[in-house]
């Protein structure tokens, strides 16, 4: 289903009551999140930073604690809060309705649960019984986890499109909607193959997909790989939950960057480890902060995760500093998770060099795919290839295999064109040169946003995203999400805050500058405006 038609799915008008009248509630007394998670905290009561965005973007309902207590914080009838028509009977907190526990506004099947906290008059007679009705919560494994790329704001700006808005989306690195177009050949090659992809392949994937990646892997000089050590997936992002979830114990350590790509965060926490970041310092051109990664090292730590060029920063890390963290690494006999699924979108003439080519003692899975360097995101194909020191990691690969038996293979025919895209000439790099549309698209976004005033930015030199950080003194930002819909709700752009990639500091943004350079003159152009009057 499209992202579009998944939200539709969303279900009934009561369980959407609820977050509209706690926006309303906090927009009238000019409450923001942080404002009621102060209050509670000095009330002594408990209420999750998390858990508060995720009542507001309307994912899950309150149980009846909490919405008698954002009730009494917002000085609203409880009742009212929970959705219960305009003029209803007025309800204390501890006569709120009851609910067994925090209830999501969405089933499995994409309708909307009904919540209990929310159970008016008006359900029970939709129901015409009087019997409670079993409420079904998502599992608090995902608790603490966050994807905000497609997160509240997003919903918001789907909202205003349905509403005829038209907005601009510099959110998500997808570039097929922008125009850049799978190469020909790619298209075509599938096509030929395509009744030849009917039944599942070997779990790790096609000989020919696999070969051709272990010879990736040899000119990139990652040492120690075999077709054997080599699994395709339903893009990178398969691979990073299944390889977690292989790793990742309770109370397990990983160290991950921030920013972030969020799903390392969230796929850690998923599978009942603990990310701990480390900072990526902006003063040194994002790169990786070396002294702020051996502080984080503890006896718990097992691995580390290195995203490299990066994503949000579009930071590209020389040799020294990756020899630097492998230093760390080999101290502390941990794992290197190495992310490397833009080093085919490198500029200014740079070379990328794998984690994994100056670690061959050491055990490393270097993570890369299709789906940006061959603008084939929709198809779904990635890899992760084992290097290096495989002996010590052998129980780790039963479980690795084991996962990857148990999800039967990745998308075939996907598979199919991995050794025409990686052979021969790499399509793709006449973006990245002057006049190639990433290269101008790039020089024009960091021209304009450097020549903002307030905004600091570093040049990116790989990826096609970039990190802008507003000064705090001028705009004294404190909530990022805020930030992100305001400029959403009054420009109809849309971007990604930075607290969606892990980044604490308020302030920071994302900008996929993926569209045409007559959209980005639009879109800087009104961030530019906005800028020029808009304060927190
Ligand atoms: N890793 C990084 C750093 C990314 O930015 C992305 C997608 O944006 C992925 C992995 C996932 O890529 P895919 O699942 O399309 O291969």
């Amino acid at each position: 289903m499209t992202e579009r038609g998944d939200r539709k799915a969303e279900g009934r008008p009561q369980a959407r009551a609820f977050p509209e009248r706690l926006s309303q509630a906090m927009g009238e007394r000019g409450l923001k999140q942080v404002d009621l998670l102060r209050m509670a905290a000095e009330r002594g009561e408990k209420l999750g930073k998390s858990q508060l965005s995720q009542y507001v973007s309307g994912k899950t309902l309150p149980r009846r604690d909490s919405l008698g207590l954002l009730a009494d914080l917002l000085g609203v009838d409880a009742g009212w809060l929970a959705g219960a028509p305009e003029g209803g009977g007025a309800v204390t907190r501890e006569q709120a309705p009851a609910a067994p526990a925090d209830t999501p506004a969405r089933t499995a099947e994409g309708g909307t649960a009904t919540a209990s906290a929310a159970r008016t008059h008006e359900e029970a007679i939709m129901e015409g019984t009087h019997m409670p009705q079993r409420q079904f919560k998502k599992s608090s494994k995902l608790d603490n986890v966050l994807y905000d790329i497609r997160g509240p704001v997003l919903d918001e700006a789907y909202r205003m499109e349905d509403q005829g808005v038209h907005v601009l989306k510099l959110n998500i690195g997808n570039p097929a909607p922008f125009g850049f177009r799978t190469p020909d050949e790619v298209v075509k090659d599938m096509q030929d193959q395509l009744t030849e992809c009917e039944g599942y392949s070997n779990s790790r994937g096609l000989f020919s997909a696999r070969k051709a990646i272990m010879q990736y892997d040899q000119l990139k000089g990652i040492p120690n790989v075999d077709v054997e050590d080599i699994y395709t997936g339903n893009g990178a992002s398969e691979l990073i939950q299944l390889a977690m979830n292989a790793f990742m114990n309770e109370g397990d350590e990983i160290l991950v960057p921030s920013p972030d790509y969020p799903l390392w965060t969230a796929c850690a926490t998923l599978a009942g480890g603990t990310a701990v970041h480390y900072v990526c310092d902006e003063k040194a051109d994002w790169y990786p902060d070396i002294e702020d990664i051996r502080s984080k090292v503890t006896p718990r730590t097992k691995g580390i995760v290195v995203i490299n060029p990066n994503n949000p920063t579009g930071a590209l890390y020389p040799r020294e500093v990756l020899e630097e963290i492998v230093e760390v690494a080999r101290e502390n006999q941990l794992v290197i998770f190495a992310d490397e699924i833009y080093d085919r979108l490198v500029m200014d003439g740079k070379r990328h060099v794998s984690i994994a080519s100056l670690a061959p003692d050491l055990f490393c899975i270097t993570f890369n795919g299709l789906s940006k360097s061959h603008m084939v995101a929709g198809y779904r194909i990635g890899w992760m290839s084992l290097s290096g020191n495989k002996r010590i990691a052998k129980d780790l690969i039963d479980g690795i295999n084991m996962l990857s038996n148990m999800r039967l293979c990745s998308n075939v025919p996907a598979q199919s064109i991995v050794q025409t895209c990686l052979g021969g000439i790499q399509r793709g790099q006449e973006l990245l040169v002057p006049g190639g549309r990433i290269y101008e698209q790039r020089e024009y976004v960091y021209e304009r946003l450097s020549n903002m005033e307030g905004v600091t930015v570093t040049k990116p030199e790989a990826a096609f995203y970039i990190f802008p950080r507003l000064d705090p003194e001028r705009f004294h930002i404190t909530d990022d999400d805020q930030f992100a819909l305001d400029l959403l709700k009054d420009k109809h752009v849309l971007v990604t805050a930075g607290k969606g990639f892990n980044w604490e500091t308020p302030g920071y943004f994302r900008i996929v500058y993926l569209p045409r350079k007559h959209t980005l003159h639009d879109a800087m152009d009104k961030i530019e405006d906005f800028l020029s009057y808009y304060r927190q």
